[in-house]
């Protein structure tokens, strides 16, 4: 299946022109020519990638950044004015994950096109790094993003959160936890896994509907999903 690219820019010109060099790479592409749309096809197009211009009418680049980001982790690409360089540093703080600076060769933009989705694109079996509505587990940075901000998680607690998110609905026993997760030469008892639990909660409570760090009375704990909807 071809991946598919959403172009928000207003710049008919250069809209036209990425689709046409985007489409021709085999990617599929839809065009928006104001934030406010960008974000509507954000929704029905479901991108893999988006192409983002600052300047927009409606609503300005930024502001349709971080409402994306929200939503998602679709990898970002912003397309900002030359020399621009509060730009690009405002574009990844707001959770770009690149930038292209205009004017642009077409050459530069496949190739970042590439770079990005390789860099995110499908995970690899062995990729330490779970994510789901609002919430990105990663092992390997141990970092916690919560609502697109990172939250400072203790590296058991973010261990503990992987484990249960590892595998979505799996009850595990407090005992389980403590072996799996602190490894069997921990003496602690079962009580460290209720107040990491607790403190996670504190940090994920009301994030989303779609998931809810569950207990299961008299056994233990899950990462529960929520499939309807
Ligand atoms: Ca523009």
């Amino acid at each position: 299946m071809s991946q598919k690219v959403l172009i928000v820019e207003d710049e008919a010109n250069i809209a036209q022109l990425l689709q046409l060099y985007l489409e021709k790479e085999g990617y599929e592409t839809a065009i928006a020519s104001d934030g406010a749309k960008g974000l509507e096809l954000f929704h029905s197009f479901a991108p893999n990638l988006v192409l983002l211009d600052i300047m927009l009418p409606v609503m300005d680049g930024w502001t349709v950044c971080q409402k994306m980001r929200k939503l998602g982790n679709t990898p970002i690409i912003m397309l900002t004015a030359k020399g621009e360089t509060r730009d690009k540093v405002t574009g990844l703080e707001m959770g770009a994950d690149d930038y292209i600076v205009k004017p642009f060769e077409m050459k530069e933009v496949l190739a970042r096109i590439h770079a990005v989705l390789r860099r995110t694109g499908p995970q690899e079996p062995d990729a330490r790094r779970l994510s789901f509505d609002k919430l990105v587990i990663n092992l390997d940075s141990y970092e916690l993003l919560v609502d697109g901000h990172k939250v400072d998680t203790p590296p058991k607690e973010l261990e503990l959160l992987y484990h249960l998110a590892a595998t979505p609905n799996r009850v595990y026993t407090r005992n389980q936890l403590l072996d799996e997760v602190w490894g069997f030469d921990y003496f602690g008892d079962s009580r460290t896994v209720d107040v990491h639990i607790k403190r996670l909660r504190e940090k994920l409570e009301g994030i989303s509907n779609q998931w809810t760090l569950k207990t299961v009375w008299g056994v233990g704990y899950k990462f529960e999903l929520n499939t309807e909807g």
